[in-house]
């Protein structure tokens, strides 16, 4: 992979940031955007900006043509059966929503089980809870090993006859963890409970194949994967999106409304009430055509080299706690001992570096790794090793200035 021409299509990166050149190392935050999706944003709202869907004129046409084409692109990028079972959401968070209150809210009752793990971002927790508040439903966590990572074992003997739903995301955005999503689909399955996977750390790294994991529902945000903000995806088997409720009602998801009932579009457009997220799709699959020129392949082994990289050099500096196992997605939560990691971030910003500092939106998680919050660095197809080199530096220097307490 040819980073340094890589790098050259992101205008963001080639800047200063507090008198250094910027490192970006918060892509799982959110990553950061090439030319061709900032022009195909722009290109749309200079040339084509019209609703979809109704116009008969020229613009709402092609507006229309580039909208259903981004779910055409979605629906092979993904390998879904069909652009049926792509529903356009404005991120995971969203998406995982629409599941809780379409399809959990409807068809748990009391005592049924929804199994979740404690690595989970809060996304893919309190829409569970919530759910289970209103059905009576139970939730059950799979047990972590010491390293985060979940046991097939574990698996197995925390789903039973009583499960109806399993929800857990497929990459770990703290831990890095990789979760085994086909073998875990399967004994949910065998169970006959349904398979919901967080997609939010995957889809942007990796090749996902919805033909291959045979999960039920698979949610996903654009921003974390080239794409602008406020556009994601709900993946859902087309059986159980006919059997779902949509969740917003209004123009544009009906079929006829009278005044006392009405019915709904076929899929996917029952759930996409309003007037949707033209621009927002239209950039995703810009960002998709951009992904899939470089290879997912690519990118995923490029990151895992820079994680392995990093570990190594982080492993060298006194006192830095890295959090999660050795084989990881492309991303390293740590710790300085004696540094909050607040502080940590601050020092590095300085540098002009960027991380996340926090509990990343997983307190139980942080919780189960008893601290309060983590630095964490995470990485996508524009970093190198030079950037892991500044992040070195920077941690040097956090040391230096707090006094390193060692
Ligand atoms: N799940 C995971 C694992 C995430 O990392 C994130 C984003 N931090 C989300 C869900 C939520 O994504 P969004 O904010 O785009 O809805």
């Amino acid at each position: 992979m040819d980073v340094k021409s890589i790098r050259e299509q992101f205008p963001i990166l080639h800047q200063q940031v507090n008198g250094h050149p910027l490192v970006y190392l918060d892509s799982a935050a959110t990553s950061q955007k090439p030319v061709q999706v900032i022009e195909s944003l722009e290109s749309y709202y200079r040339n084509h900006n019209s609703n979809v869907h109704r116009g008969v004129h020229t613009l709402g046409t092609r507006a229309t043509d580039q909208y259903e084409g981004a779910r055409d692109k979605v629906k092979t990028f993904i390998n879904a059966d069909s652009t049926q079972e792509v529903i356009f959401t404005r991120g995971t968070t969203t998406a995982l929503n629409m599941v809780a209150y379409g399809y959990a809210r409807q068809f748990l009752k009391e005592g049924d089980e929804i199994v979740l793990t404690e690595m989970e971002h809060h996304s893919n927790i309190i829409p569970w809870q919530q759910a289970a508040k209103y059905t009576g439903a139970i939730l059950k966590y799979i047990p972590m090993e010491e390293n985060g990572i979940i046991s097939l074992d574990a698996v197995r003997s925390t789903i039973t006859k009583n499960t109806k739903m399993v929800a857990i995301t497929h990459v770990s955005n703290v831990l890095g963890v990789i979760n085994p999503i086909k073998e875990i689909a399967e004994i949910a399955h065998n169970q006959g409970a349904i398979i919901v996977v967080d997609g939010a750390q995957s889809v942007p790294h990796m090749k996902v194949d919805m033909q291959e994991l045979n999960c039920d529902f698979y949610a996903f945000s654009g921003h974390k994967m080239c794409g602008p903000t406020g556009i994601g995806v709900l993946y859902g088997k087309k059986d159980l999106l006919e059997k779902m409720e949509p969740v917003e009602f209004g123009g544009e998801m009906i079929d006829f409304v009278g005044l006392y009932d009405s019915t709904w579009k076929e899929l996917p457009w029952k759930f996409e009430g309003g007037t949707p997220i033209i621009a927002g799709a239209i950039g995703l699959g810009a960002a998709i055509d951009f992904l899939q020129g470089i290879g997912l392949d690519n990118i995923i082994e490029h990151e895992q080299q820079l994680a392995h990289y990093t570990q190594k050099k982080l492993s060298e500096i006194q006192g830095l706690t890295i959090y999660g196992p050795e084989e990881r997605s492309g991303l390293i939560t740590f710790n300085v001992q004696g540094i909050h990691p607040h502080d940590t971030a601050t020092v590095l910003d300085s540098e002009g570096i960027a991380v996340r500092a926090g509990h990343h939106c997983a307190q139980p998680l942080m919780k189960w790794l008893d601290v309060t919050a983590t630095a964490r660095a995470s990485f996508y197809l524009y970093n190198d090793e030079n950037d892991v080199d500044r992040l070195v530096e920077g941690l040097q220097k956090a040391k230096e200035y707090f006094g390193d307490v060692f």
